[in-house]
């Protein structure tokens, strides 16, 4: 079945992965902005970041087929540091209108502290004022339902925010209602042992069924799995769900929440060019 991986960090995964991917049905990817691993200590370091998820990254997942599209942001984490955050709000805008850049993402809480919510309030004035869509991350474990909560007070604290251009990712059990109730999109992280699993996400579904939600791999450099997307599928068939309703949530959803962004130019699979294999010359390739 054809999917979209909505929320996956590729530059955390090697070449072979976007192969793998693409061979699964994989035709597009959205990768917002995150934590490296490590405090970064310069607003460069992020302009750096940023000209690798607008220029390499494309390159590379076209070299499978895939289209890659991606989210600006400084994330939650290193959103503690005010000055920083502020600088690197500074530059988002050299490369707000790169043609794969759909929104600013994926800002949020991770411990819930006021410095975060100062400029995750901050980050989602800069999405407005620009007219972007807004992708969040929600915090882990048992910060989640606070963060949350806190999270879908400041938007709706700001009148300007359209919830349909806004997706709150990594909802569970306990959080999804929130999120859907005030007419956000929200988004299931499939991870093998934090977050959701496949039968989770799929116990979900059948409780609050299938508007507004989807579901993604969030392949990053921890234990992930970057086709958890097709391993979700799987589950649904298993219980006996019809095609048109798991293509509604690997496929049809996302192409509606990423329609609204001007840049999302999606192709359709009949109307793909053929791939690029070999990777052409003046494309750049691995130095061995
Ligand atoms: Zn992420």
């Amino acid at each position: 079945m054809y999917f979209i991986d909505p929320h996956v960090h590729m530059i955390s995964r090697v070449t072979d992965d976007y192969e793998r991917m693409a061979r699964m049905g994989c035709l597009a990817i959205s990768e917002p902005a995150f934590w490296a691993g490590f405090d970064r200590g310069s607003a460069d370091g992020f302009r750096d970041y940023f000209h690798h998820l607008t220029g390499f990254e494309p390159t590379r997942a076209k070299w499978s087929g895939i289209q890659h599209y991606t989210w600006l942001c400084i994330n939650a984490k290193e959103a503690e540091n005010v000055s920083l955050s502020r600088e690197v709000m500074s530059v988002i805008p050299e490369f707000i209108d790169k043609p794969n850049v759909l929104g600013i993402g994926e800002i949020g809480l991770n411990k819930n502290t006021r410095n975060e919510a100062t400029i995750f309030a901050e980050q989602v004035d800069l999405a407005v004022r620009f007219g972007q869509s807004i992708l969040i991350h929600t915090p882990h474990l048992r910060d989640k339902y606070k963060g949350t909560r806190m999270i879908v007070d400041m938007l709706l604290a700001d009148t300007r925010v359209e919830p349909e251009r806004t997706l709150i990712d990594h909802v569970e059990e306990h959080t999804v209602r929130l999120a859907k109730e005030e007419g956000f999109w929200c988004a299931m992280t499939l991870y093998p042992t934090t977050k959701c699993t496949p039968a989770r996400a799929a116990d979900i579904i059948e409780m609050y069924g299938d508007e507004r939600i989807m579901v993604n791999s969030a392949g990053d450099w921890g234990p992930s799995n970057p086709l958890a997307v097709p391993d979700f599928v799987q589950e649904m068939r298993r219980r006996g769900h019809p095609d048109s309703k798991i293509k509604k949530i690997v496929y049809d959803n996302p192409l509606e929440f990423f329609s609204q962004s001007k840049h999302f130019n999606f192709q359709p699979p009949d109307t793909l060019a053929a791939r690029t294999n070999p990777v052409p010359d003046e494309e750049p390739v691995p130095v061995k």
